[in-house]
Formats: structure tokens, C-alpha cells, sequence
């Protein structure tokens, strides 16, 4: 499995940095240079893949091999875009993918300024404990963990933050696929998992009486306090006449991504460590693409529909799901069958109505109100949801699921919902 180090660079001295300045900015053209003739040529519908002249021109200032990475990264993008392009006349394009463009440049939207990166090929340079040794002669200092080791290095690329006039190097393993830890216990337990916005993770595992939430609430309401901050700053820029963007309008919106990012971790991190304690060897997943067409339809209130439309954050939660399992060294896979969140876990009717308001769902055959988030994750579990619990009049287990909250974060105090 591909994992990434992320370490931040201390250049030592101004000449060490105004040379790593220099290299950037020369990646930055020459990615630049080869993408605008790559877009020309792609425009007049002759496509040319030849990128010898700039090749030559830039592997005097910033080595053959840096010019050679700076060539792929562009083939990567192309390749990519034609494989879309492909996958688009098939009609086979991914749900969430709305429109495919050809590669942009390496260049920040709202700034206008170039994007500075370095590539280093990946046997071109070296970790030590304290530097990170490059070709033209760098060695630099790193901060930060060693987190992932891996037999392979790929290549490294080494990135000015703008925000924070910080240097990064991100470096990607290959981690053997050997897992962290073996899930203890019975080697078959299964947890069922349904994503959501509102309850970010309801799950049921194998063998328990109640279903489990890992609610969304704390996401909700600190994305919200972050989104009433840049409001009230962009309109306060927009009343004193000044520029649409700023540095601290970006760091604003930068700050309000990293603390959604942040607290999702939590939460998945949390729900995937009691998976693992609990023996639990494989994750059954819904169908994300059918929920979240749910969740845009429905009528979750403004709050959620602000952060559904603003965010790509279905991806994100997935894909940190995906990889904080593979981590656990337990399996994950989607549930197969065709279903709905409209679909009665009871009795596989679609109930007209049956999801109402304030996330209950009514079971019109058996005259049961639950929790209709719990309806989907029996959904996921059945056959094996436990049934009898559901026409035990007193003992409505499964529509009280224990609700787990983030509750960590108390730095900052965002309003309730
Ligand atoms: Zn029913």
C-alpha cells in the first residue's frame, strides 16, 4: 500500500532557500511551458506528446533528472484526462466527476502566482536522521515523523507553502502490505457501516445488541462557526471596497478545511480502534453513491446542505476510511445488493413516505418508528440484523443506538446546533 511522509524543511541559510526558490520556479516553468504546448496542440486537435525542446532547454538549470520528473508528472496528467475523456464516450464516468478538462498549470487560482514545487526522482535523494540530502549539492534539515517505512521511495516533491512561507517535502512509500495489527479475536466478525453527513458513521458489528452513531454534530456546527467567520470577513472586504481575496481570506478557508479534516480523523479513528478491538476482520460499506445522492435530495437543513454543497467531504470521509482500515490491517468491502435508504430493514417494502423528518423512519407493517439511519445500516447488515429485537415492544434496542460524539475539541467553542 502507498503511503506518504510529510516533512516540513528548515532551509539553514537565505542562499539555501533562495536556490530551492530557484529550482522551484524553473519546475513551475517548465511544467508550464510543456502543458501550453500540450493544450495548443490538443485545441487544434493534433495532439503532440514531444517535449524535447523544453527538455533541453531546462535540464541545464534544474538537472536532466528533476527535467525528466517535471516531463512524467505532465504525461501523468494528460494520460489521466485522456482516460477520462475515454471513460466519459463510454458513458462510464464516475458519478462525482462533473466536468473534465484538459491539465491546468502549476499556478494558484486566486493569486495568480506560479505553484513552486521540485520533483526529485526517487533514487536521487536521501533521509537521514536529521537532513534530507538532494542533488545541486542540498542538504536540508527535516522536521516532523518518519511515520511511514517502506522498502521503495517514490519521487519526492517539494512544496512552498504560500500560507504559511513554509517548505514541505512529501514523500510517498511503498509500505508492505503486511498490516499494523491483526484484528484479534474471531477472525470472521463483520461490522456494517452506513456513511452519512448528519451521523457520519452508523454501524452495527456482529454479535452486538446496539447499533452504534459517531455523530457529525461537532463537524457540523465548527465547519458552520468557521463559515460565518469568512462571511463576515469577505463582506466586511466588499464594504471597505477592498480585493475579492487576501491571505488571511485563504488562511480562513484553509483553517475552516484542515479542522473539518481533523475532527472526521477523530472520529473514524475512533470507530476503526473499536472495530479492532472488538476482532472485527471486515467492513461492509453501503453504496456511497446512492446515500449521498440522499443526502442531497433530502431536506437536511441549511447547515448540512451548506456543507454538502461547499465540500467534497463524501470523498474525503471514504477515502479516510478506507485507508485508516487498510492501516487496522482489516478488510473493507461495498455491499453488493441493490437497496435504498427507503427500503424497510423490517420488511424489504419501500414505505411511501417512510423516511420522515428529524431522521426517523416508519415502518407502516409493523407500526415501528426507528432511527433511520439504523434502518440503513440494517439494510447493509440483513439477513442477519437481529430481528427479534425489533417486535420486542419493550425492549426497542435497535432504535436507540449509542451515539458517540467528537468532544475533544474545546479550543475553540462553536455554537450548538
Ligand atoms: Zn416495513
Amino acid at each position: 500500500m502507498k503511503r506518504t511522509n510529510i516533512f516540513k524543511l528548515k532551509p539553514a541559510i537565505k542562499e539555501q532557500e533562495q536556490r530551492l526558490f530557484e529550482l522551484a520556479d524553473n519546475c513551475a516553468r517548465m511544467f508550464n511551458e510543456i502543458n501550453y504546448k500540450r493544450r495548443q496542440s490538443f485545441f487544434s486537435r493534433n495532439f503532440d506528446w514531444n517535449t524535447d525542446e523544453s527538455y533541453h532547454k531546462y535540464k541545464k538549470v534544474i538537472g536532466s533528472a528533476t527535467a525528466q520528473q517535471v516531463t512524467r508528472k505532465n504525461n501523468e496528467a494528460w494520460k489521466s484526462f485522456f482516460a477520462l475523456l475515454r471513460l466519459k464516450k463510454q458513458g462510464k464516468l464516475p458519478r462525482q466527476i462533473r466536468k473534465v478538462s484538459p491539465p491546468g498549470y502549476w499556478k494558484d487560482r486566486k493569486t495568480g502566482k506560479r505553484v513552486l514545487m521540485i520533483l526529485i526522482r526517487c533514487n536521487c535523494y536521501k533521509l537521514s536522521e536529521k537532513y534530507l540530502k538532494l542533488p545541486f549539492g542540498l542538504k536540508v534539515r527535516w522536521k516532523g515523523k518518519n511515520r511511514w517505512e517502506g522498502k521503495k521511495q517514490g519521487r519526492l516533491e517539494i512544496r512552498y507553502d504560500d500560507l504559511s512561507s513554509r517548505w514541505y517535502a512529501y514523500m510517498p512509500v511503498e509500505v508492505e502490505r503486511k498490516p499494523l495489527h491483526q484484528p484479534t479475536g474471531d477472525k470472521k466478525k463483520k461490522a456494517y457501516v452506513d456513511l452519512g453527513i448528519i451521523n457520519i458513521i452508523t454501524s452495527w458489528i456482529e454479535g452486538e445488541k446496539r447499533p452504534g452513531i459517531y455523530s457529525g454534530s461537532t463537524v457540523l456546527s465548527d465547519w458552520w462557526y468557521w463559515n460565518e467567520k469568512i462571511g463576515e470577513y469577505q463582506s466586511n472586504m466588499e464594504k471597505n471596497g477592498k480585493r475579492k481575496t487576501s491571505k488571511r481570506l485563504r488562511k480562513l478557508f484553509r483553517k475552516r478545511k484542515k479542522r473539518f479534516r481533523h475532527l472526521i480523523n477523530t472520529i473514524i479513528a475512533r470507530f476503526v480502534k473499536n472495530c479492532w478491538e472488538k476482532g472485527v476482520s471486515e467492513i461492509v460499506i453501503g453504496d456511497v453513491k446512492n446515500i449521498r445522492e440522499n443526502s442531497r435530495k433530502k431536506k437536511k437543513g441549511r447547515k448540512a446542505n451548506a456543507m454538502i454543497n461547499n465540500f467534497w467531504s463524501f470523498n474525503y470521509i471514504y477515502e479516510r476510511l478506507r485507508t485508516t482500515v487498510e492501516n487496522y490491517g482489516i478488510k473493507m468491502r461495498k455491499k453488493e445488493e441493490k437497496y435504498t435508504s427507503k427500503t424497510c430493514s423490517l420488511c424489504g417494502k419501500v414505505h411511501r413516505n417512510g423516511r420522515k423528518h428529524r431522521g426517523l423512519y416508519v415502518c407502516k407493517t409493523h407500526g415501528v418508528t426507528m432511527n433511520a439511519d439504523v434502518n440503513g445500516v440494517a439494510n447493509i447488515a440483513n439477513p442477519i440484523f437481529p430481528k427479534p429485537y425489533w417486535r420486542d415492544r419493550d425492549n426497542w434496542l435497535v432504535t436507540q443506538p449509542s451515539v458517540v460524539k467528537a468532544l475533544i475539541f474545546t479550543t475553540v467553542k462553536p455554537p450548538t446546533l
